[in-house]
């Protein structure tokens, strides 16, 4: 299928690895020119040049860096540096670390709020009115299946993913948005073989004592599709609420997780 959106320009976070790169990766080779940010420079320069190279890009797709954090004023200020008029933004940070609800003080919870709420809606709030003037924009918030299904020791990214979610939930349904072909969705990861994954189940490892092994199939075994979820196959339905097929879709949350999620809603 193709997805009608050859030549526009996508703002792709988080993108030297894992899902953002996989989101990165779908977009370009359907010919979206793609800005990638992230903060570590080298490995960002690394991924952008494989993605150059890969020959499933159509030609003339240009694949631009921006080393930054985007969690911060300064780091979205280059990202829009770069160019100003994205058609797509993919929002997408580190999630918040792992651990007791007891030993999170405020400096903590800000950190969370900043990097998976306010970052999100900044860069929303930079972009949509933009894409409504010129009648297209697709905004994509990687956010996580524990928004439905929340993991105890995740509380900061359940916590302050909720809001993102909270907040999406109103303002894609806004009529200056929705009615001009500007969609707010939200992608929900169950487990993906990303390092984020890998440097959980290590801590597993720690704690338990198992083997890498005995940890990641306990984890699959927990999932009916009995395997982890790929980069690519996280991009492929990235780059299918980015389409020009998905004008009708907003405001969504789309779980991207096996079937692990329990619920029928
Ligand atoms: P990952 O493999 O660790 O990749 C994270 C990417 O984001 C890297 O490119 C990293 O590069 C970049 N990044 C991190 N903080 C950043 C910042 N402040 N500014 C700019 N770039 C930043 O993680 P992932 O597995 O792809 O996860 C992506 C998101 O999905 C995370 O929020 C994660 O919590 C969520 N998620 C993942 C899973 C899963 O199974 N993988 C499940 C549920 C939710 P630098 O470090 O160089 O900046």
């Amino acid at each position: 299928m193709d997805l009608g959106i050859k030549g526009r320009w996508a703002l792709v976070c988080g993108a030297s690895k894992g899902l953002g790169l996989g989101c990165a990766r779908a977009l370009a080779r359907e010919g979206v020119h793609v800005v990638m940010v992230a903060r570590g420079a080298e490995a960002l320069e690394e991924a952008a040049q494989a993605l150059r190279e890969d020959a499933k890009l159509p030609a003339g797709t240009e694949v631009l860096t921006v080393a930054a954090d985007i969690t911060t004023p300064e780091g979205r200020a280059a990202a829009f540096a770069a160019r100003a008029d994205y058609d797509i933004v993919v929002t997408n940070a580190g999630g918040p670390p792992p651990g007791d609800f007891r030993d999170w003080d405020r400096a903590a919870w800000i950190r969370a709020v900043d990097a998976n709420m306010l970052t999100p809606i900044e860069l929303i709030k930079a972009t949509v009115d933009g894409m409504a003037a010129r009648g297209f924009g697709r905004i994509v918030n990687i956010t996580s299946s524990a928004v439905k299904a929340p993991i105890d020791i995740l509380g900061l990214s359940n916590g302050a993913r909720s809001g993102l979610t909270g907040f999406v939930a109103g303002a894609a349904r806004t009529e200056r948005l929705a009615a001009a072909n500007v969609t707010i969705n939200n992608l929900l990861p169950g487990a993906f073989d990303t390092d984020r994954l890998r440097a959980t189940m290590e801590g597993a490892v720690k704690k338990t004592g198992q083997t890498m092994d005995a940890v990641a199939e306990a984890r699959r075994k927990t999932i009916p599709a009995r395997r982890f979820g790929t980069p690519d196959e996280f991009g492929a339905t990235c780059a299918f609420l980015c389409s020009a097929h998905a004008s009708y879709v907003t405001g969504q949350n789309v779980l991207i997780d096996g079937g692990a999620y329990p619920g029928t809603y």
